[in-house]
């Protein structure tokens, strides 16, 4: 059990006007923030919900230059009662300590890591939005803080949750977002972090996105990297097709990120009786079932997002091919609404995915 010393605002925030004026993703956050850190000598030590605010690091502090980083993303809804909702936390709070590991972060356990997010959005309740399509995005992070350009494992680091109340990335739920397939640039490499949610991933993606965005495509999925002949993930979430009436997902190949999403859309279709596969998915079958209308939908997948259809994609010997007949397919839709109706507390999901905080 940690000791949260809760320390609150003297200055509280105006809360954002989801009905007239709402913000940017990801760019007003709350009163609040959680904040721990690590030392060798009293490890995970002062545990403390303080007032949101800038932290001091020195120049040389180490994770500017090696990017020694890991992230979570999670959310958290209202119920019809006003209890803060949050969906499968569990499964955020595992894949920190596996990410931790990778990049050699000392781990937090598991129902620490659930405690500091709990006492956290209870806390900030009352910035949990009710509007329709919104939530309270939160985002643990943790990062190495020694003061040294020396590359070795910091001996020291922070661990911190913010949070951002948030109106979906896209509030319409349309198949007006089209996927380039990057056939040039690559993600992530085997044996690599592909698998885990480090910082590190993020940054050698933006120059493909901003190239495909310049073709006119709002989302790029990488393909591997060795032959660029597998479709991967997309820079942040997930990817899912149907084809031939099945469920069809990439592998966790250790390249992909095992997104909480993606697993609980496995679950879901499985237990509706839908078949499902895991495997390697090529760029050809793609194209080609593209073409002949075996392909009928396509889903970005992710807790940001939740299901983003997609309408079409792009590649670089065939141009533009539309998935199915363009528009939204009755899979992703079904999921869509059975998801955000579980999140909502609406729907009961399969036991333990909501922990309601009373
Ligand atoms: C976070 C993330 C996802 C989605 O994971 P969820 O747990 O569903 O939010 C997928 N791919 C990448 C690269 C990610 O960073």
């Amino acid at each position: 059990m940690l000791d949260i010393r809760i320390e609150k605002t003297k200055n509280p925030k105006a809360k954002p006007d989801f009905v007239n004026n709402p913000p940017e993703f990801g760019t007003v956050t709350t009163d609040h923030m959680f904040v721990m850190d690590y030392n060798p000598e009293q490890g995970w030590h002062d545990p403390r919900i303080v007032p949101y605010g800038p932290f001091e690091v020195e120049p040389i502090c180490m994770s500017f230059h090696y990017a020694q980083e890991i992230y979570e993303g999670m959310k958290a809804f209202k119920s019809k009662d006003g209890n803060p909702l949050l969906f499968r936390p569990d499964m955020n709070a595992k894949r920190f300590q596996r990410s931790a590991r990778r990049v050699m972060i000392p781990e937090i356990p598991v129902e620490d890591y659930l405690q500091a997010v709990y006492e956290f959005v209870k806390v900030e309740k009352d910035w949990i939005p009710t509007e329709p399509a919104t939530s309270l995005y939160m985002r643990p992070v943790c990062f190495a803080t020694q003061s040294s350009v020396g590359v070795e494992v910091s001996s020291e680091y922070k661990f911190f949750i913010v949070a951002c109340p948030v109106k979906a990335y896209h509030t319409e739920f349309s198949s007006e977002d089209s996927c380039w397939v990057e056939t040039e640039y690559s993600r992530a490499s085997g044996g690599g972090t592909g698998g885990d949610k480090c910082g590190c991933n993020y940054a050698n993606t933006l120059l493909p996105q901003t190239l495909a965005e310049e073709k006119g495509y709002v989302e790029v999925v990488f393909t591997d990297s060795v032959e660029h002949k597998w479709i991967g993930e997309i820079s942040a979430s997930n990817i899912m097709f149907v084809i031939d009436g099945k469920v069809v997902t990439p592998e966790l190949d250790g390249t992909i990120l095992p997104g909480i999403t993606r697993d609980s859309i496995l679950h879901l279709c499985r237990e509706w009786g839908i078949p499902c596969e895991e495997r390697k998915i090529s760029v050809d079958e793609l194209k080609e079932t593209l073409k002949n209308g075996k392909c009928t939908e396509a889903m970005s997948l992710g807790t940001a997002v939740v299901i983003e259809p997609i309408g079409s994609f792009g590649f670089a010997d065939e141009g533009r091919l539309t998935v199915g007949d363009g528009e939204v397919g009755p899979v992703s839709r079904r999921l869509y609404e059975t998801i955000l109706a579980i999140q909502h507390g609406e729907e009961k999901g399969p036991e333990g995915w909501v922990v309601e905080l009373k």
